[in-house]
C-alpha cells in the first residue's frame, strides 16, 4: 500500500481536480538509453492502467512531444506535457512546455534563468544521488533556476538519497515531486504525486505544482526491484 509521506501536506479544494502525475519518464526512442523496450503508446496504455491523469515523457536531450501521441494518449484519459531531460553542464535538468528553439539555446544553468516563463517548468532531477550527472551542489548556488525539486523513486528502506533533497526543498520554500524516472515498465507507480489542479491542461498543472498544490506519494522499493533495476542497468538490455 502507498503510503503519503507528510512533506508541505496542502489541503486540497474540492472545486480543483486531483490529477494522478508522473512527469520522469523514458521510452524506446531515447537517443541516450537504448535499451529501453518499450514504445510510447506501451507507456501510456501501461500508466492508463495504472489510473494515471497526467504523463511527461522526457527524453534525454530530445523533446518527442507530438500532436498523433497526445491524441493517443487523450483517448486513454491521459494529458500529455512537452518535456524532455535535458543535459546542462553535464548535468540531468528536466525542462517542461520550453519551445524547441529555446531548447536550442540553453546551454548554461544561468540560460535556464532567462527562459523561465510562468507557464513553463523547471524540475532538478534525483539531485544527490550518486551518478556523475546529479546537479549537486550546482542546485542549492543556482536555485532560482529551478522551480521543484524531484523526489527520486530509487530507494530503499535502509538507504535512500532523497533526504538532503527534502532539505533542500524546505530550506528554499520549494515544492518537491515524485516521479518514476522508468526505463522499465515495472518501475511505475511506486513513486508520484496527486496534482491538485483548476482543469485539466498543461497550464492549469504548471501553475498548480508552482504553487505546491503537489501531494507526494511513495513508498520504498522492495529489494528484488532494487536489485533487478541494477542488473538491468548493468546489462543495458
Ligand atoms: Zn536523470
Ligand atoms: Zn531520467
Amino acid at each position: 500500500m502507498i503510503k503519503f509521506i507528510g512533506f508541505k501536506k496542502h489541503t486540497f479544494s474540492d472545486e480543483d481536480m486531483e490529477l494522478k502525475c508522473d512527469l520522469h519518464l523514458h521510452t524506446n526512442e531515447d537517443p541516450k538509453d537504448k535499451f529501453i523496450t518499450h514504445s510510447p503508446q506501451e507507456l501510456i496504455a501501461h500508466a492508463s492502467k495504472l489510473g494515471f491523469n497526467v504523463l511527461a515523457i522526457t527524453l534525454h536531450e530530445k523533446n518527442c512531444y507530438k500532436k498523433e501521441l497526445a491524441n493517443y494518449a487523450r483517448k486513454k484519459g491521459i494529458l500529455l506535457i512537452p518535456g524532455c531531460e535535458a543535459n546542462i553542464e553535464g548535468k540531468h535538468v528536466l525542462l517542461y512546455n520550453f519551445t524547441d528553439d529555446e531548447l536550442k539555446q540553453i546551454k548554461t544553468i544561468q540560460d535556464i534563468k532567462k527562459y523561465k516563463r510562468k507557464d513553463n517548468l523547471v524540475i532538478a532531477p534525483h539531485p544527490y544521488y550518486f551518478t556523475k550527472s546529479c546537479l549537486r551542489e550546482k542546485l542549492d548556488s543556482n536555485i532560482e533556476a529551478f522551480d521543484v525539486i524531484e523526489y527520486c523513486h530509487f530507494y530503499h528502506k535502509f538507504f535512500s538519497f532523497n533526504k538532503k533533497a527534502v532539505d533542500i526543498a524546505e530550506k528554499h520554500n520549494k515544492p518537491i515531486i515524485g516521479t518514476s524516472d522508468t526505463h522499465r515498465l515495472w518501475q511505475m507507480g511506486h513513486t508520484y504525486s496527486i496534482i491538485d489542479a483548476k482543469d485539466k491542461n498543461v497550464k492549469d498543472i504548471i501553475q498548480a505544482i508552482k504553487q505546491n498544490k503537489v501531494q507526494l506519494r511513495t513508498k520504498p522499493l522492495k529489494t528484488t526491484i532494487i536489485l533487478q533495476t541494477i542488473i538491468s542497468l548493468m546489462l543495458k538490455e
